[in-house]
């Protein structure tokens, strides 16, 4: 099987479609070279490879070298330099690649080829010594590193002593005869710290290289960030060697990033950043401020656009822009460098965005005719627009806190949403105190792939240096992470634990507030308002609703938030649990005293207190709903939840009800039991105690009455949980419908309603042909029946299941991902069954997992009508069922 795939001199022999085979990076070099742009020449060592490297025990299969040579070879033609060539030396840069984009992996080497000689010879043929010295010790930092294992900072150590040594400001300040003797220091660190000399031989030095992005498929941070990102272990990454062009050649030369739309607005203007007289890293890395692309870009006098600059390669870049996005159909991030004034291409990948940036892209390219509505409902991810949610600034709060000096700096917006949290400065620190519930911002100077797990448990991220695509703004991008990044007039201190702006100090764990919408950073918290639908996210969701036939409800318990569920497009409540209802605090004594109740008539005595109180709860939320079904839960946990606890309460709680202290807790005593989730809750208290729920339906369809007088549409559903037997149900739906009889005949008016069930016992979907002859709708509790099929507690389960999931016994958490081969399976029979009783019988969600997309996706699958969210879901279902129907 063929090993190396070469692209250069306009043809390759790989393509787009190739990425499982190439990695993302190189496929796209061979797509880009197809389309005849200026990239040069090189070579990709499959995927494939790498998988057979691990097979071999580290060994690189046979004939793969034979195809790297022959590889090279046609690069020297189509250069026309020589790999090793002591007069002209082909150098080469060195490039993991997986199919997915990986920032977690191997740093690129760069300028590889270069040992004593061929440095002299680089430095005749270009006419440029310092060039040639600056592209040596680059090499010897980078591989070094990289492929020796040779801290970082330890070179770093070096060249700044140097730059102190002759008063060199910044690193292009250094001269040839500097760099030279850098270079020779860079190879005595490197002896000192690994016993031996820096390999000269450019052949051996590629050996290296390759074996080493081999092996960096499985670092730690690799694994992590496949870890966080579920990329499956065995994709293998490609090696990309590729011909190195010059951006540090001098004023003349460069190099840049660019997204051929805006990222975090998703406006469609060019966009992007560049640095002159540079290579590779060296402009996300925050080591210089890098200038902006365009001149719309600019937000100083100081700054000079490339536009500006090189007006000529900005043609050009605007052409391959436009190239880019026809073919590809999708907003692009490249990478190009400048070698005396021509242009290359050096990476095109789909570009991380904002959620907001997602749908105006998505949006605006249906317009511009790119794509089709269900192209662009598909581009969108769901749980990304979670950000759109996201809270952003009061601005009344913003001003005061404007006023009362507490905008402390100011850094590019990085990634949208407001929050607060208590500064930490390492993302162990983060983790940690957000293990605790505590929320935590990451202040860095910089971020890097190491910090990735920090990033990942903070609220958000603030850096002090950096522009839009350094590390830590394209990670936070992804994450849907609120970011700033170049905050420079921050000054953190590490050692100290604090950063400074100016003279404010701030220390580790006080809080902070960050703006990632307007780049602002406030001491302080400061309030945060909920956001709204709108724009093109209005439009995207109106195309995803006529996609859609899952129908989407929401779980809200009080007015608010069907208030907030309707707007957000909820078509009814999917679960109305009364219970919360019962845990306010003037109505609690109401309810124990029904609870504690020693005979029948003390309990219908409470519950008569209780009744209109209820009633007012379910007017207010008809009202809300107008025109909407409104699925009522009678009541559910364990009456015991409601009982005092403290000795405190207990002491109020008598003298309220006029009892001796020492009864009441015998009373509560009695009520007492060993295993509540499995004892007297859910139905069975309709059975044991029916005034509860008579009263309880009473108050619903008394309310509905009401409500019908007053000309509000109502369609109330009361629902029965926990049910596990027919006559169980039978029982019960007669007490309602008697219940129901007798409010029509005294209040005059009739108003349509339905009883059903829940089904959360495993028993209910078994027998659940039998449940619907009564029944007229299921609903499926699916964290109860997840619990109760896996028999897993859902309180205790955090302290094991990671370690299931660990193992792979588990695919994920079954409590956020359905699991479809058994929960999902009683689904789906109880959905047979049920319609073999009563065809088109209603069936919904009202677990956590009406909110989940891959759910929502195995709901479509099976009939589901509708899944039921919080109302922040709500917009995240509407997307995922019209993504689970294309
Ligand atoms: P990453 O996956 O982190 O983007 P890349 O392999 O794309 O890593 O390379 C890192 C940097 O080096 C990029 O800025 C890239 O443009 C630059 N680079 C890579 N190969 C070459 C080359 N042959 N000539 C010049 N610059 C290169
Ligand atoms: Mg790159
Ligand atoms: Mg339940």
């Amino acid at each position: 099987k063929k090993m190396v795939y070469y692209f250069g001199g306009g043809k390759a022999e790989g393509s787009a479609d190739m990425k499982m085979l190439l990695g993302g990076k190189g496929a796209n070099l061979a797509e880009m070279t197809n389309l005849g742009l200026p990239v040069p020449p090189g070579i990709t060592i499959t995927t494939e490879v790498c998988k057979d490297y691990y097979k071999l025990g580290k060994q690189f299969p046979e004939g793969m070298w034979d195809e790297v040579l022959e590889g090279l070879r046609k690069i020297e033609k189509e250069m026309g330099k020589k790999f090793g060539d002591k007069e002209n030396p082909l150098l080469v840069s060195v490039r993991s690649g997986a199919p997915v984009s990986m920032p977690g992996m191997m740093d690129t080497i760069l300028n590889l080829g270069l040992n004593d000689e061929t440095v002299e010879g680089l430095a005749k043929s270009t006419n440029n010594e310092r060039f040639a010295w600056d592209s040596y010790r680059r090499f010897i930092q980078m591989f070094g590193n990289v492929v020796m294992g040779i801290p970082h900072e330890k070179f770093e150590e070096v060249l700044e002593e140097k730059k102190r040594e002759v008063g060199a400001k910044q690193d292009v300040d250094l001269s040839a005869e500097d760099l030279k003797d850098v270079v020779k220091r860079y190879k005595e660190l490197v002896k000192r710290e690994t016993g031996r000399e820096f390999p000269q031989d450019p052949y051996e030095q590629l050996k290296m290289a390759i074996k080493a992005v081999f092996d960096s498929w499985n670092n730690p941070r690799a694994i992590k960030y496949r870890e966080i990102n579920k990329i499956p272990e065995d994709y293998g990454t490609a090696v990309n060697i590729v011909a190195m062009v010059f951006g540090n050649m001098g004023e003349t030369s460069g190099t840049g990033v660019a997204f051929t739309r805006n990222p975090s607005t998703g406006e469609n203007e060019f966009y992007g950043e560049y640095l002159k007289n540079a290579q590779g890293e060296d402009v996300v890395a925050g080591i210089r401020t890098p200038q902006p692309l365009t001149k719309a870009q600019k937000t100083s006098q100081e700054q000079t656009s490339l536009e500006e600059e090189f007006p000529e390669v900005y043609k050009e870049l605007l052409k391959i822009r436009d190239i880019l996005e026809k073919h590809y159909r999708e907003m692009q991030d490249i990478e190009f460098t400048i070698e005396n004034g021509r242009l290359w291409m050096l990476q095109t990948r789909t570009g991380k965005r904002t959620a907001k940036a997602a749908v105006k892209i998505a949006v605006d390219m249906v317009k511009e005719g790119l794509i089709s509505k269900e192209e662009a409902i598909l581009r969108v991810d769901p749980s990304l627009i979670d950000q759109l949610l996201h809270p952003m600034l009061d601005e009344e709060d913003r001003k005061r806190a404007k006023a009362e000096g507490r905008l402390i700096a100011k850094g590019l917006p990085a990634a949208p949403g407001a929050v607060s949290g208590k500064v930490v400065f390492t993302a162990d620190e983060a983790v940690e105190l957000a293990e605790k519930g505590e929320k935590v911002i990451l202040v860095r100077h910089e971020t890097s792939p190491e910090d990735i797990h920090g990033m990942h448990a903070a609220e958000g991220i603030l850096t002090a240096r950096g522009g839009m695509t350094s590390h830590a703004a394209v990670v936070a991008r992804g994450m849907g992470k609120t970011c700033i990044v170049g905050a420079e007039s921050i000054h953190v201190d590490y050692d100290r634990e604090e950063f400074r702006v100016g003279d404010v100090v701030v220390k580790k764990g006080e809080v902070i507030t960050i703006d990632g919408s307007t780049g602002e950073v406030f001491h302080g918290e400061l309030k945060t308002i909920p956001a709204q639908i709108s724009g093109e996210f209005e439009e995207l969701m109106k195309w995803a609703d006529e996609i859609r036939t899952l129908q989407v409800r929401v779980n809200a318990d009080t007015p608010e938030d069907a208030e907030q569920g309707r707007k957000f497009g909820a078509e009814g409540i999917g679960l109305c649990r009364t219970e919360h209802m019962f845990f306010k605090e003037e109505r609690i004594p109401v309810v124990r005293e029904m609870i504690l109740a020693k005979t029948q008539e003390e309990r219908e005595r409470a519950l008569e207190k209780l009744l209109p109180m209820q009633r007012e709860d379910f007017i207010a939320i008809f009202e809300v709903m107008n025109g909407l079904p409104v699925n009522i839960r009678l009541l559910d946990p364990p009456l015991h939840e409601f009982l005092p606890r403290t000795e405190e309460e207990f002491e109020r709680t008598a003298k309220e009800m006029g009892l001796p202290v020492e009864e009441l807790k015998k009373r509560a005593e009695e009520l007492h039991e060993v295993n509540p989730m499995l004892g007297l809750r859910g139905s069975r208290l309709g059975i044991t105690h029916p005034e509860i729920y008579r009263m309880q339906a009473r108050a619903i369809l008394e309310a509905a009455c009401i409500c019908k007088r007053n000309g509000v549409e109502v369609l109330p559903e009361i629902m029965l949980p926990l049910i596990a037997d027919e006559k169980e149900l039978h029982e019960l739906k007669k007490l309602i419908d008697d219940v129901a009889a007798q409010v029509f005949l005294e209040m005059g008016v009739e108003v349509p309603y339905q009883v059903g069930t829940m089904v959360e016992v495993p028993r209910a979907a078994v027998i659940a042909d039998k449940l619907a002859r009564d029944a007229e709708y299921f609903s499926f509790g699916t964290n109860d029946l997840t619990q109760m099929t896996f028999g897993l507690s859902r309180d205790d389960a955090g302290k094991f299941i990671g370690k299931y999931v660990e193992l792979g016994i588990l695919k994920g958490d079954p409590f956020i991902h359905i699991d479809e081969e058994g929960v999902g399976r009683l689904i789906e029979m109880a959905i047979e069954l049920g319609n073999a009783t009563r065809p088109g019988i209603k069936t919904g969600i009202c677990g956590e997992h009406g909110g989940d997309p891959r759910s929502i996706n195995f709901f479509q699958k099976v009939g589901v009508k509708y899944v039921s969210p919080s109302p922040f879901r709500v917009p995240i279902a509407r997307l995922a069922a019209a993504q689970a129907r294309i």
